[in-house]
């Protein structure tokens, strides 16, 4: 870790009311393009998930008294941070988390994005009046912030998953506690150290790094402090964690998995396609939860598009992300390429054929090699789970009702991508797609200004837009009465 111009940044303790804390013991962080540890990081406990709740529930009501204008400014000085540090954040990224190091630096944009965007809606968090029934009455609407606010949060965006709850949180006037993965806590850290130097209060901004996800999580989830939480992980757990905060009728935002399409109609410009395609397949070796999971191509055109898309791949350098001109890193650990091998095969086994790639690139590494298949049905494992990996697997159809049947033949529905240059069926098929995100003739679509979620069980609540900010407020309605003469 010599390489930080910035050594400050690596934190290795939970922070909460504006302090570092050390724990009894700690967990190894490790780099997965070689397996060797980063760092020892604090193995906080449900004792101190407590404390680091107990400091948000303090720091509330003086937060959310500030004037927004105030909020503003403390966020965007921590945007400025985000981004004068922007190497040494990304660095630290990709040391735990293993994609190249330019997709690092722009996840850190990203996230710096949020505080930005929101630092700026702070400012326009607006009521209502509403014509009264009477007319010694008037109907007023305040908006106020929900309270402290819990996030967990995964591995495969460890800063901008966090960067873009606690933005609009604080945008709001809530206070925050978050539980960042355990493969990837010195994002999280070294987030919260650029907290306390832009000055957001002790207890506003908390972090508290653990493997006992569970007990952390009960804490979290079931604690009466805590007004709302917020998930972004896989579908399994959040359906887990939602019926945990049950108990205390918490707000609850859940950001899920998902298995895009990306639909390739006969009239599509086939070298955007491609270029759309090898973003939102490939970005962050596959791990994202946007990726494209499943290729449909028109039948006119599946041979011209296949004939592309080999070319593309075989241009993909696959190295530690770290290294110059690297395209994709290693995926996050044995358990990801297990799965990715347990998915193709499977699909080979039942017909599908291999084109390129298809295994890694030595037996025990982590390093799995861009892979193309053809010849999938939507019935296959490889349709029907998130792939996680850098796998293309390519289906054909024929007509648009067919398309959009596949495409709909899921219980997720996060993003969903289509290429056609025909206004008519642009129209019918964004509309017809069950999804909360639609790319049109675009493979990337996530951005601040916009209502980044999902429909279905890929979960609800939106991040991201006006509409992210509304999640952590309250709706209050007063009712002023006596004003006849
Ligand atoms: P995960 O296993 O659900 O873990 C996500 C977070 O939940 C981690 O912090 C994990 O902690 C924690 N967790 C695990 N078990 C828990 C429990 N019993 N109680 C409380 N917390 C618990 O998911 P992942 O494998 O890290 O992330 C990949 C998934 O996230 C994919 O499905 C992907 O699609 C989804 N994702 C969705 C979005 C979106 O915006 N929709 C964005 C990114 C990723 P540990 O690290 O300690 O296990």
């Amino acid at each position: 870790m010599t390489k930080l111009t910035d050594q400050s940044l690596l934190k290795k303790a939970s922070y909460w009311q504006g302090e570092w804390h050390d724990a009894d013991n700690c967990f190894d962080v490790t780099n997965p393009a070689n397996g060797d540890v980063i760092a020892k990081v604090a193995n906080s406990s449900a004792d101190d998930a407590e404390k680091a709740v107990a400091a948000a529930h303090r720091a509330f009501n003086a937060w959310a008294a500030r004037p927004a204008a105030e909020r503003a400014e403390l966020l965007l000085r921590w945007q400025q941070l985000l981004l004068e540090h922007q190497d040494d954040l990304a660095l630290l990224l990709t040391l735990e988390q293993g994609k190249p190091l330019a997709e690092a630096k722009g996840e850190i944009a990203y996230g710096a994005g949020y505080l930005q965007w929101f630092a700026e809606e702070a400012k326009r968090v607006y009521g209502d009046t509403i014509p009264a029934k009477t007319d010694d009455q008037r109907i007023i609407v305040i908006k106020q912030p929900v309270g402290v606010v819990a996030a967990v949060t995964p591995w495969n965006f460890p800063n901008a998953m966090i960067a873009r709850k606690a933005a609009a949180a604080l945008a709001a006037g809530c206070t925050f506690v978050v539980k960042p993965a355990q493969l990837t806590p010195l994002s999280a850290l070294a987030m919260a150290e650029l907290a306390d130097r832009a000055g957001i209060p002790a207890g506003v901004f908390n972090v508290i790094t653990s493997t006992d996800a569970k007990a952390i999580g009960e804490v979290l989830t079931e604690d009466k402090r805590v007004a709302k939480f917020s998930f972004t992980g896989s579908t399994k757990i959040g359906k887990q964690l939602a019926k945990q905060c049950a108990g205390t009728v918490k707000r609850v935002s859940l950001e899920l998995g998902g298995n895009a399409p990306f639909i390739v109609f006969d009239d599509a410009d086939l070298d955007a396609a491609i270029d759309g395609l090898m973003a939102s397949k490939f970005r962050n070796a596959g791990q994202t939860c946007v990726c494209t999971n499943r290729i449909l191509v028109q039948q006119k055109v599946l041979a011209a598009f296949t004939e592309k898309l080999l070319k593309a791949i075989g241009k993909l350098k696959l190295g530690d992300g770290t290294a110059d001109n690297v395209d994709i890193g290693p995926l996050i650990n044995h358990d990801a390429c297990d799965k990715v091998d347990k998915l193709l095969n499977e699909a080979l086994a039942l017909g599908a054929k291999l084109q390129c790639g298809g295994k890694r690139q030595a037996a025990d590494s982590l390093f799995y090699l861009p892979t193309l298949i053809t010849g999938v049905n939507n019935d296959m494992a490889v349709a029907q789970q998130e792939i996680f990996g850098p796998v293309a697997a390519i289906q054909s159809f024929d007509t648009d009702a067919e398309a959009i049947a596949l495409a709909n033949a899921t219980d997720s529905g996060l993003a969903a991508y289509f290429y056609s240059r025909d206004i008519g069926r642009v129209w019918r098929v964004a509309e017809a797609l069950q999804y909360g995100m639609v790319g049109i003739n675009e493979g990337m679509v996530s951005n601040p200004a916009a209502p980044f979620g999902g429909v279905k069980q890929s979960g609800y609540g939106r991040e991201g837009s006006k509409y992210g900010l509304a999640d952590y407020l309250d709706i209050k309605y007063l009712c002023l009465g006596g004003l006849a003469d």
